[in-house]
């Protein structure tokens, strides 16, 4: 081991990018080895919403608390990378309503500020919304750019010494004596194939770690789960809209720039890579958006995308039901030293879930440095190219 410890990152998603910064912070020699372009994976294809928890606050108060505390952290480091905009939660039948006093209940047990607001007012702010919304609860959504996202973490990353190593594909990982020593990669624009030594590896290639943990014999309880996401040419909403009820399909229409996306669905897939759009499930999101903003129907569809989430899932249960939180694998206790796998959360949580891997590698390399993402401005992603 050198005396600073190398760490070669895979992915550079939201969780890879966030997971470098961290590392490079506490003053690791870190390297992301990346195989396409930042955020190419599923954190550049996503809805973009920076979650206040809302949305989880019912069924999954752990993912919901996640949220709204990240979502009050990520302001104070990255302010000019968000549309504070809010969102609002609606009820649309008699079903929604009685839904409403539960939701409020649960945003104050998680922390999450939520107040119903009078019809008049909403209909002011959101003119196309539904005018047959029979109550609106505002909560704190926001909005972000996921390549910046993820650029500003890397740039930040860059300023502390990491190197990113974007059209970098991981062939293989390097094993002796039953620990992960570095990585194979090859080079995409170049062709050359070449060795990066590690003193330890993070698996953060969301829903490619099963690949990644492959590679050195292993297994992980995570589940590709995509879900189809509609992209709306016009954008039909000011504010976050979403229906005031438990998680389902096509429940959520998000503004990003110029556009409306309606999301989303979810299922299973073997292989992340190869994930078709339904066409049934484009149709669905169109006609579940439309109960929610009726101008749907009247607007082109610019494109229609679907994703997968890299969900933890040790029960194989209902990927609707299972929790959007994150977990840190160490993968000594099955035998194999010198990898981590990083998985689950979403893109709101990549900072907590950087916070909770890199403590595990400073554990495991005697490297005692306290935690400091919380309160470190991120430097401008423009610097990434500078
Ligand atoms: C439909 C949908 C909508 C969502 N909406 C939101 C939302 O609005 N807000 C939110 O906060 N979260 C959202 N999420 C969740 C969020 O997008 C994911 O949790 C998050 O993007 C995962 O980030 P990641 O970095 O772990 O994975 P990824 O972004 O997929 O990054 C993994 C990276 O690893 C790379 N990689 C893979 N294999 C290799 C290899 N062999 N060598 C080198 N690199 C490799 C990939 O190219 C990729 O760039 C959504 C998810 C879905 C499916």
């Amino acid at each position: 081991m050198t005396s600073i410890p190398r760490v070669v990152v895979i992915g550079a998603g939201s969780t890879g990018a966030a997971t470098a910064h961290d590392l490079a912070l506490r003053g690791f020699l870190v390297t992301v080895v990346e195989r396409g372009e930042i955020a190419s994976g599923t954190s550049g294809r996503n809805h973009c919403l920076l979650h206040s928890g809302g949305r989880y606050a019912v069924n999954d108060q752990e993912s919901a608390r996640e949220c709204i505390s990240e979502r009050r952290t990520l302001e104070e480091i990255m302010p000019d990378l968000l549309e504070r905009n809010g969102g609002l939660f609606v009820a649309l039948n008699e079903e929604d309503l009685a839904f409403k006093e539960t939701f409020l209940a649960a945003c104050e047990v998680c922390g999450i500020p939520a107040r119903e607001l009078p019809l008049a007012r909403v209909r002011k702010m959101e003119p196309f919304l539904n005018p047959d919304v029979l109550a609106a609860v505002e909560v704190p959504d926001a909005v972000f750019e996921p390549f910046h996202f993820c650029l500003a973490f890397l740039a930040t990353a860059r300023t502390n010494g990491a190197e990113v190593r974007t059209y970098n594909e991981v062939l293989e990982l390097r094993t002796e004596g039953g620990a992960v020593s570095g990585l194979k990669v090859r080079d995409h624009r170049t062709g050359v194939t070449s060795m990066i030594g590690a003193d330890l590896v993070v698996n953060a290639a969301g829903p490619w770690v099963g690949e990644i943990a492959a590679m050195a014999g292993l297994s992980v309880p995570v589940t590709p789960t995509p879900g189809v996401m509609v992209t709306m040419d016009v954008r039909l909403n000011n504010l976050v809209i979403n229906r005031l009820n438990r998680p389902a399909d096509g429940d959520i229409v998000v503004p990003q720039r110029a556009t409306s996306i309606i999301g989303t669905t979810s299922w299973v897939v073997e292989d992340p890579d190869l994930i078709p759009v339904p066409p049934d499930h484009v149709s669905r999101m169109l006609a579940c958006g439309q109960q929610l903003i009726p101008a749907v129907a009247k607007v082109k569809v610019r494109a229609s995308v679907a994703v997968a989430r890299p969900l933890v899932n040790k029960t194989g249960g209902d990927s609707r039901n299972v929790s959007r939180t994150f977990e840190c694998f160490d993968h000594a206790a099955e035998g194999v030293e010198g990898l981590v796998t990083i998985a689950g959360g979403k893109t709101t949580s990549s900072r907590a879930m950087a916070e909770r891997v890199a403590d595990v590698v400073c554990a495991k390399l005697d490297k005692q440095v306290p935690c400091r993402t919380r309160e470190t401005a991120l430097v401008s992603y423009r610097d990434y190219y500078r």
